[in-house]
């Protein structure tokens, strides 16, 4: 089974061990592409590093929403610039975070969202959106934005606003969680969605699945939330793994393989 991992944070400190090797053996392993998304100032350059080391690491450069406050004009600059690095597949992680008191302000967050959702439209890359406890402000965004190709990571919503994200042509991202018992709403979310508008992810050093909760996350432990996608939908794990893979090479513009 071929593994892409459209969502991970390998520059994590987790990781600071045994990165490289790390990497390494997920390589050998299956995993042919990872996207490390970059979340604040500093990650930018880490992840650019990483995607610039290791050829099946790519790069995802953005200011998550936790971190809106870092968003100042010589930034934007900086990420302006970035963004033209052929390793760079996409923007994010963007996107509004309701969840955390301690979060810069909703306005804020949503200023800095749409300064870059306005970023990948002059790019002309898709985004990859973080959204906690705010998918009524992101819909509204969205449907101001359509124009811009995107992904909503780690989809944690009902499956009604999947409906409507999903007509307005985004993508779910899908990870660990779709293999905890106590995941409510996002079987329905996975049943109901078309197969060509999922993608897999692990979120990796979070969202571990069962049967390895608890511990650091990695890539190839894709292959069990694969497993529970394919259970919900009652189809075969490689129909479903080939068409995931095919979908994220698709989303971030890559060449099709036979
Ligand atoms: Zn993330």
């Amino acid at each position: 089974m071929k593994i892409f991992d459209t969502h991970a944070h390998y520059d994590d400190e987790q990781y600071d061990e045994d990165r490289e090797e790390t990497l390494r053996l997920l390589n050998q392993g299956g995993v042919t592409h990872v996207v490390n998304c970059a979340s604040n100032e500093k990650s930018l350059q880490t992840t650019l590093d990483l995607a610039h080391h290791h050829g099946f690491v790519y790069a995802a450069l953005g200011i998550h929403p936790s971190d809106a406050d870092e968003y100042t004009p010589a930034v934007e600059e900086r990420l302006r610039r970035l963004l033209k690095d052929p390793k760079v597949l996409a923007v994010g992680e963007i996107g509004l975070d309701y969840y955390w008191a301690e979060n810069p302000p909703k306005e804020q967050q949503q200023q800095v969202l749409l300064r870059q959702l306005e970023l990948a439209r002059e790019v002309k890359k898709p985004v990859i959106l973080h959204v906690r406890e705010a998918y009524g402000d992101m819909l509204t965004v969205l449907k101001s934005q359509q124009d811009v190709p995107g992904v909503l990571h780690s989809f944690s919503g009902s499956p009604q606003i999947a409906q409507e994200v999903l007509a307005m042509g985004y993508y779910l991202g899908i990870g660990g969680v779709a293999t905890f018992k106590n995941a409510k709403k996002l079987p329905e979310v996975i049943r109901q969605a078309p197969l060509d508008r999922l993608l897999s992810e692990t979120d990796a050093p979070y969202l571990t699945p069962v049967p390895h909760r608890g511990q650091r996350n990695r890539s190839d432990y894709i292959a069990w939330i694969i497993r529970a996608i394919a259970a919900f939908r009652e189809e075969e794990e490689e129909a479903v793994a080939k068409a995931l893979y095919a979908n994220a090479l698709r989303f971030f513009g890559l060449p099709q393989e036979l």
